[in-house]
């Protein structure tokens, strides 16, 4: 059986240029004397600070051939590639349009130099209108490699179960394109106290806000009905889930009970499992045995995926 990596980020050299042209998030900058270039993008990075931040960035990163001599060390046969947080979110209008086009014709070019190992998911210009994503849906479907879109929870700027989404979600499901949905805007930054900043690095917006805004995300398309509207719509979940498979049981049961939705006539059990059953897989993202024993449990080894650490040293940055 080939190994698949489903979650291995790439920045084709036009989107890192555009970063590099940039002095607000997302930018990529270096902090002299240190030569290296680090790529700052989540929201709220200091873009003024003196003292290093970010994660480096390599060539594996942009360059397609570092990325096939990765995987053939790794023992990866395929890897489907897709554009990192935050894609093309930080342009809008048909800006974000031209730009989305631009890096996953880019992205297809690049898997059409080694056909077989390499395939990707698109970009879509959310900030743009609801139909300039759908023709870019269509469009992707027609491309050789591509085989799905990545999508932010913020969706188009209000989350995943806001109803402008459906004529893409519409898309999806019609061409049977799947869709990864990645964290990247995380919590408010109050909860994790006055201490963060200066003293824990990025570890609890990466190691808890991400999960709980991909849970959030996906409890939110369950609650606003999207897998009852779109029923063959499939979704890829970022990490595992965020931490899904730990609390399925918990939200199955809050939906089963609340007495508001019971009186909107929209409660009743069933709704994750069926999700979890027909539309969800998730990847193996999560660094823990533990953590898979739990997505394998609630999902089935069928629909848990593979995606790789990059290395030891992302381990800690990866995003
Ligand atoms: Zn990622």
């Amino acid at each position: 059986m080939p190994v698949v990596d489903v979650h291995t980020h790439m920045y084709p050299p036009s989107y890192l240029s555009i970063l590099r042209s940039r002095s607000s998030v997302p930018m990529v900058r270096e902090f002299p004397p240190d030569p290296i270039s680090r790529l700052i993008i989540l929201p709220g990075e200091d873009e003024t600070s003196t003292t290093a931040r970010g994660r480096p960035i390599g060539p594996e990163y942009s360059d397609i051939d570092a990325k096939i001599a990765f995987m053939d060390f790794h023992g990866i046969d395929i890897s489907i590639i897709s554009l990192a947080n935050p894609w093309v979110d930080f342009v809008s209008g048909v800006d974000a349009a031209e730009l989305a086009g631009q890096v996953n014709d880019e992205l297809n070019g690049l898997c059409g130099k080694y056909p077989g190992r390499l395939f990707a998911f698109g970009s879509l210009p959310l900030k743009a209108t609801a139909d300039l994503s759908v023709a870019e849906v269509q469009r992707l479907h027609k491309l050789k490699f591509m085989r799905g879109v990545i999508m932010g929870s913020g969706g188009m700027g209000q989350g995943l179960d806001d109803r402008k989404l459906d004529p893409i979600w519409k898309e999806l499901e019609d061409t049977q394109q799947m869709v990864f949905i990645h964290p990247h805007y995380g919590l408010p930054k109050e909860l994790y106290g006055p201490r963060a900043e200066e003293e824990y690095g990025h570890v609890l917006p990466l190691a808890l806000g991400f999960p709980m805004e991909t849970t959030i995300a996906v409890t939110r398309m369950i609650l606003g009905g999207v897998f009852e509207r779109f029923p063959r719509l499939k979704v890829l979940l970022a990490h595992s889930g965020g931490t899904l498979p730990f609390l399925a049981g918990r939200i199955e049961s809050c939906i089963a009970h609340d007495a508001h939705l019971a009186s909107l006539g929209k409660s009743g059990m069933g709704k994750v499992t069926n999700a979890l059953e027909k539309n969800i897989w998730l990847d193996a993202v999560i660094y823990g045995e533990l953590g898979i024993k739990a997505a394998v449990e609630v999902s089935g080894w069928d629909r848990v995926m593979f995606g790789k650490i990059p290395s030891v040293k992302s381990f800690v940055t990866r995003i």
